[in-house]
């Protein structure tokens, strides 16, 4: 009897948008306007600056001492992008990855665009950097909404059950103990709605044999941490508006990452209308590959540009 009450609450809490149980965005009147992009950060898994270039005596790193410097662009923290996504239904805010530095993210992002509640969370793969973050979500279930929804490949859930074990199976938590609750929904290598947006899986190389997800919304596609695209994948990128592509170093790939001279060909093959690329470490200063991607738009026409923490960009989706 107590099992079935518990699988009627829950199926009529699935019927409910995260966004009916607080004051919300979607509620308020005020004109809800534009759908957008915000990247929450920019950066390679162990953030710039580098700490160990700032406690080198012996040799100054440029980007990582740039980076110290309040507002500058070298400053990043873990691939994340929100899209804030209008629709006839509302306002929702779909979080792609929550890394190790999401807590760092929110709370300078968060605040200063006037975001409040997290209606998703897509998860592109599980290294740390992806899904370290998961635990700060306590913060938003506690005090802001009763759930977050996790939209996770079946991989990854397993990796999960292991590094966030007592996230996936509260009943091991103490009770009284606060945890973040999160719904899980495993997706496959197919679209999938969210909140009445059609979403759709980049399936990736992320290193030899390991499998990473990009996303595309409409027509935006965001692919974070790939080393190499499989045949199949190219024709989901047709047509493309935006493209958010990894670009780890400006010199070559690594064996997880394209470097720049990879992203760029992939860019002329894939011909997004504009790309930006973002994953970047402290080998890439902001200003000077900028300069000379903005050539690039003289001699071949291509739209290109490193993104930085805090960019915001209007879509339509
Ligand atoms: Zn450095
Ligand atoms: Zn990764």
């Amino acid at each position: 009897m107590a099992s079935l009450f518990l699988f009627i609450v829950v199926r009529w809490l699935a019927t409910l948008s995260v966004s009916d149980f607080s004051g919300t965005e979607a509620e308020s009147h005020e004109p809800l306007g534009q759908s957008e992009i915000i990247f929450l950060g920019t950066g390679t898994s162990e953030g710039i600056p580098r700490v160990s270039c700032l406690t080198n005596q012996s040799k100054t790193c440029p980007v990582c001492s740039k980076a110290t410097e309040p507002g500058n662009r070298n400053r990043r923290r873990n691939t994340s992008i929100l899209l804030r996504y209008t629709s006839s239904a509302g306002r929702f805010n779909i979080l792609v990855d929550a890394g190790k530095f999401f807590y760092h993210s929110a709370l300078q992002w968060f605040p200063t665009f006037g975001l409040r509640q997290i209606d998703a969370v897509l998860i592109t793969h599980s290294h740390a950097d992806a899904i370290g973050g998961l635990d700060d979500l306590r913060d938003w279930t506690n005090n802001v909404q009763p759930y977050i929804p996790i939209y996770v490949p079946k991989r990854d859930f397993e990796v999960m059950k292991k590094t966030h074990y007592y996230l996936v199976d509260t009943s091991v938590v103490v009770p009284g103990a606060a945890v973040s609750e999160l719904q899980f929904n495993i997706i496959e290598e197919e679209p999938f709605v969210v909140h009445n947006l059609k979403v759709t899986p980049l399936p990736v190389w992320h290193g030899g044999g390991y499998r990473s997800l990009g996303f595309r919304f409409g027509d935006i596609c965001y692919i974070s941490d790939v080393s190499d695209i499989p045949e199949e994948t190219y024709e989901l990128l047709k047509n493309c508006k935006l493209l958010i592509l990894d670009a780890l170093r400006p010199d070559r790939s690594s064996s997880t990452h394209f470097g720049l001279p990879r992203a760029l060909d992939e860019v002329r093959k894939i011909k997004p209308a504009r790309t930006l690329f973002t994953g970047m470490m402290h080998l890439m200063d902001h200003d000077k590959v900028n300069e000379y991607l903005a050539k690039l738009m003289e001699t071949e026409g291509l739209d290109v540009q490193l993104s930085y923490d805090g960019l915001r960009v209007p879509v339509n989706v």
